[in-house]
């Protein structure tokens, strides 16, 4: 039966979404809030664009190898991007690698992955030649500047999608047969605003990543930065709590986030294919996991994000160095380390007034380890800058509403553009499937 389906949100889950049945006889009509295809919500298909491979990591869906590999081709292609020109590589391919030794000696978990990186100057073609393809055909239409906010099962199985017309401030309600929402972390309020009206939605509730962007010289890591492209790894610390490296980015910038339109930011980090720095950034997480009855890790997160920008006076973050970190004194002077932040975006400052101790000495004790790894990760001028947080804990049931689904990020079922497309894929496979 042809439907007329809401796509809501256009990022990684709802390209995915949108590509396997582009050629279908449903009828596509895409909401979302931003102006344009390129200038939406921060995330990796806007910014940076490192692609993987990987069963390992990126996501809890069990995603075959096969549509993996076809979800990365189509991005790359997507790119204009000569195959030579797009940085590749494998990271612990190999577990008689010299380096999988040296982190599983020191007690870490190395996670294996193949990373295609397209840059977030290339990824503006990606975006723009999905837009061409998919707006030139006669079944999908685009609704740009369309914040939507609320999505309603009616009693007989149509859906309401209630949005605002962000030029005119108008508030629209139209129906639809099925309506898939797709609004990554960027969009989770309208996520707990369909939650808190139908709770029975949320299967899990119960984590969040919280920690700091480390940021040193591209000297330090050289040498792992040549082996592989990214370093995953993860460490089980004295407290219980696991720590992992996330986002590498050799050459990159740090770079801010901003979250529930403006409300606070918090940091993340990125790479371009034509513009290098001397420094390389990552991220050290540290998973919260809570049992009943806490079920709000959303609004945790939310709390130490804000409270780092209430201590850096406004819409910023706190810097600091791992010596002063480490000490817990806050950091008034910067040492050799140039930070790759606009220094609008800052303030030298001290993480122990945000982070709860157990977090700061996880952080601590990660980094002490890796520089077994790495000699020099703890030289005291590095810089650590935080808050960095993950938002993807509430793990939503697809089968609880007949005709309203969640892909991607926003459904806790993802946390990276390979799987949140791979999971838009999927879900469309059924929707044809049952057609
Ligand atoms: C700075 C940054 C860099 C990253 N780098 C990488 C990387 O290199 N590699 C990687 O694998 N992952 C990366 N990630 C994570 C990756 O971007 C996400 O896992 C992935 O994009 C999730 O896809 P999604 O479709 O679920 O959400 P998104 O890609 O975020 O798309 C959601 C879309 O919904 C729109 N939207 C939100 N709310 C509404 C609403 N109410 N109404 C209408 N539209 C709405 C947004 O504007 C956005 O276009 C990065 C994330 C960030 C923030």
């Amino acid at each position: 039966m042809k439907k007329r389906i809401a796509v809501i949100g256009f990022g990684a889950a709802g390209i995915g979404y949108v590509e396997e049945l582009k050629n279908s006889e449903h009828q596509l009509v895409i909401f979302e809030k931003s102006k344009d295809v390129i200038s939406s919500s921060l995330s990796g298909i806007r910014s940076d664009g490192k692609i993987f491979i990987s069963k390992e990591m990126g996501g809890t869906l069990d995603i075959d190898v096969a549509l993996q590999k076809r979800v990365v081709d189509f991005y790359l292609k997507k790119s204009d991007v000569s195959e030579d020109k797009i940085e590749h590589g494998v990271s612990f391919g190999a577990q008689n690698s010299d380096f999988y030794r040296r982190f599983y000696v020191n007690g870490f978990l190395p996670v294996s992955a193949e990373f295609f990186h397209i840059g977030t100057d290339f990824l503006k073609n990606v975006m723009q030649n999905i837009y061409e393809e998919f707006s030139s055909k006669e079944n999908i239409s685009f609704k740009f500047k369309t914040k939507v906010v609320d999505v309603i099962n009616n009693e007989d199985n149509s859906v309401t999608v209630l949005y605002i017309d962000v030029e005119t401030g108008e508030t629209i309600s139209e129906t639809f047969d099925k309506a898939v929402i797709g609004v990554g972390r960027s969009g989770h309020k309208l996520i707990e605003n369909i939650k808190t009206r139908e709770p029975k939605t949320v299967l899990a509730s119960t984590t969040v990543d919280l920690g700091v962007r480390f940021e040193l010289p591209n000297h330090i890591v050289k040498e792992i930065n040549e082996e592989m492209y990214e370093f995953k790894v993860k460490l089980k610390t004295s407290a219980g709590y696991e720590v992992r490296t996330f986002c590498n980015n050799p050459s990159g910038y740090v770079t801010i986030e901003k979250y529930n339109d403006d409300e606070f930011v918090t940091v993340n980090g990125h790479s371009k294919v034509n513009s290098k720095t001397d420094n390389t950034n990552f991220a050290v997480l540290v998973t919260h996991s809570f049992t009943h009855p806490f079920n709000d890790p959303v609004g945790y997160g939310t709390h130490i994000s804000k409270l780092s920008n209430i201590l850096a006076g406004g819409k910023k973050v706190i810097l600091q160095t791992y010596k002063d970190f480490k000490n817990s004194k806050r950091t008034k002077k910067l040492g050799r380390v140039s930070p790759t932040l606009d220094s609008e975006h800052y303030i030298l400052g001290d993480l122990n007034l945000v982070f709860p101790s157990k977090t700061k000495c996880a952080i601590v004790e990660f980094l002490e380890q890796l520089n077994n790894v790495i000699p020099g990760v703890t030289c005291p001028d590095n810089l650590l800058y935080g808050v960095e947080v993950k938002f993807y804990s509430n793990v939503l049931d697809n089968n609880y509403f007949k005709n309203i689904s969640f892909i991607g990020d926003c459904s806790g079922w993802s946390r990276s553009i390979t799987y949140a497309t791979c999971h838009g894929v999927l879900e469309a496979q059924k929707e044809l499937e049952n057609s």
